[in-house]
């Protein structure tokens, strides 16, 4: 702006002077046009008289070479020229000047002469001879003054503009100062030209507009943000160049991103082939789903375009973490099939007895054999299915009632219930408890103590030694059951707790494992919030411990 101001100053200033130089210069001219004229005059009646007097020989005496003189008779000859030779002139009769002098006495005119390609000035005069002398005078003497005057002009000129160009600079300074000093951020606080009021006054009202709009837009990102941050799913926002508009926490931790900023190229920072796609997907179609694993985790992962005004402006993508799910139902169909599987084995052999026993063939001394082996299938089949039963208990996470028990004298039962067992087994069963009383489930502590001891008798040697330790601390309760075993090989020692696994199958089959025991156990402890561990060494022997709460809320 200070450019343009000065630029039209400097060319203002600069019109004017070159306007006042051609002014005074035609001033100039005509000034000295008017004295050639009256020179002329002066000369002409200096002339006429003496040419009166003295007749032709002033004229050929006359040695100035300033002006011209012509001596023209009555009939428009020339009788004399101080320049040109008269005899080879022509009649000047026709010539505007002499013609005017012999009417009038006087005559006048300026032209380009017939002989100088000049123009000149010419006077003439009738003397009383009747003749007429007329002196003339080149025009060109008087733009050769006033160039001759053109030097200083110049100088002047020039001084002239360098102080314009000064001026101008300052003065567009100055205009410009109030406006560069201009506060936009309190329009109307600004002491400067009326002539900028109204424009302040509407900046005043758009700045109050664009603050208003501006802490609702923050509002409402505020909101968004607050809502966003606690989702249990992973919210991406990005724009149609897949650009980050906005990302929760929930997403950043699915995808293991540390730092995301809004406007950043979300695949540049999630470098995901699938993912890519999927947007990719979404923006043409309108929306998309996938899944993909991650770091041992599966995602789900919904992509929905968003549209304004008919347009793309971007992709929603929602991410849930499916993990549990997946597993949940992957675990569901491995134990139906293994159900069914363990189900039909005891059925195969009852019905395979049974057939036997239908077709007479068994021996009358072989009956009671057929019989008994089809009860021990039969038993085998019950607990199996009360297993079942228990587990699928547990899995729906059912409410079971809880009351303070005393966790001593239920240990005290189970092992009494299992004395006949272990005597079988040829195990000696020891408890090592104090009184301890605990806010629990009966049944799962039931299951917890019978399981584990169960599985330190069956899986030991004759002789053997099981002890159950209860202990406590301020807020836990803890049983170890110790046997003196065959021990879990390492390798299977983190398996024995999913369902229908079993370390040695044939020897299992042996002590009427159904495999699920451990897993209820499993089940149980977590249920009660509780912890499980497992040291074991072959050949040895193995210790299970579970910590419980002693007040399960
Ligand atoms: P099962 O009904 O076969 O005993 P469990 O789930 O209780 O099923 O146990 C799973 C497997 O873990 C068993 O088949 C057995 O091989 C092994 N096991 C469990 N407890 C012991 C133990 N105290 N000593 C040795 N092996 C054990």
């Amino acid at each position: 702006m200070t450019k343009k101001i000065l630029r039209s100053m400097f060319s203002m200033a600069f019109v004017i002077l070159v306007a006042s130089f051609l002014i005074l210069l035609g001033a100039l001219y005509s000034y000295f046009t008017n004295l050639q004229a009256d020179r002329l005059r002066s000369e002409m009646n200096l002339a006429a008289y003496s040419v009166s007097e003295d007749g032709i020989s002033y004229l050929e005496n006359l040695q100035s070479t300033d002006f011209r003189l012509t001596w023209i008779g009555a009939d428009g000859s020339v009788l004399y020229d101080t320049h040109f030779n008269a005899e080879e002139m022509e009649n000047h009769s026709q010539r505007e000047e002499i013609q005017s002098a012999f009417a009038t006495g006087e005559g006048e005119s300026s032209r380009y002469s017939s002989t100088l390609t000049e123009k000149n000035l010419y006077y003439a005069k009738l003397l009383e001879d009747g003749t007429v002398l007329r002196i003339s005078t080149s025009y060109a003497a008087v733009p050769m003054l006033v160039l001759g005057l053109l030097p200083p002009f110049v100088l002047v000129f020039g001084f002239a503009l360098v102080l314009a160009a000064i001026l101008s600079k300052r003065l567009s300074n100055r205009i410009v100062a109030p406006l560069n000093d201009l506060n936009f951020d309190e329009p109307l606080e600004n002491n400067t030209y009326d002539e900028l009021s109204p424009m302040l006054v509407h900046m005043e009202q758009q700045r109050r507009q664009i603050t208003q709009q501006l802490s609702e837009l923050k509002k409402q990102q505020n909101e968004f943000a607050a809502v966003t941050k606690d989702m249990k799913e992973g919210l991406v926002l990005l724009n149609e160049q897949e650009r980050i508009l906005s990302i929760n926490a929930a997403a950043m931790s699915f995808l293991e991103i540390k730092d995301a900023h809004a406007g950043e190229d979300f695949l540049v920072i999630e470098r995901n082939r699938e993912i890519d796609q999927l947007l990719q997907k979404a923006l043409q179609n309108g929306s998309s789903e996938g899944q993909i694993s991650k770091h041992g985790s599966i995602f789900q992962l919904n992509a929905s375009r968003i549209m304004a005004d008919d347009k793309t402006s971007g992709v929603v993508l929602l991410i849930f973490d499916v993990t549990e799910k997946v597993f949940a139902e992957r675990n569901r169909r491995e134990f139906t099939a293994n159900v069914s599987h363990e189900l039909k084995t005891p059925l195969h052999a009852i019905m395979g007895s049974a057939e036997l026993l239908e077709s007479g063939l068994v021996k009358t001394e072989d009956i009671p054999r057929f019989v008994g082996q089809i009860r021990t299938e039969a038993d085998r089949l019950l607990s199996l299915i009360e297993d079942i039963i228990r587990l699928s208990q547990l899995d729906e996470k059912r409410d079971l009632p809880m009351e303070t028990l005393r966790l001593d004298e239920i240990a005290k039962k189970e092992l009494d219930a299992l004395s006949t067992s272990a005597a079988a087994h040829q195990v000696t069963l020891s408890l090592e408890a104090k009184e301890i009383t605990l806010y629990s489930s009966q049944q799962l502590l039931h299951e917890i103590i019978s399981n584990l001891c169960e599985n330190a008798i069956k899986y030991n040697h004759a002789g053997g030694k099981v002890t159950v330790a209860l202990e406590k601390t301020d807020a836990l309760a803890m049983i170890t059951v110790t046997d003196t075993g065959i021990g879990i090989p390492l390798e299977d020692q983190a398996r024995v707790f999913e369902r229908f696994y079993r370390v040695d199958k044939s020897h299992s089959k042996e002590t009427d494992g159904t495999g699920l025991g451990l897993s209820i156990v499993k089940h149980a402890v977590e249920y009660l919030g509780g912890t499980i561990h497992l040291t074991s060494t072959v050949g040895k022997g193995s210790q299970i411990r579970v910590t419980l709460p002693l007040n399960k809320k």
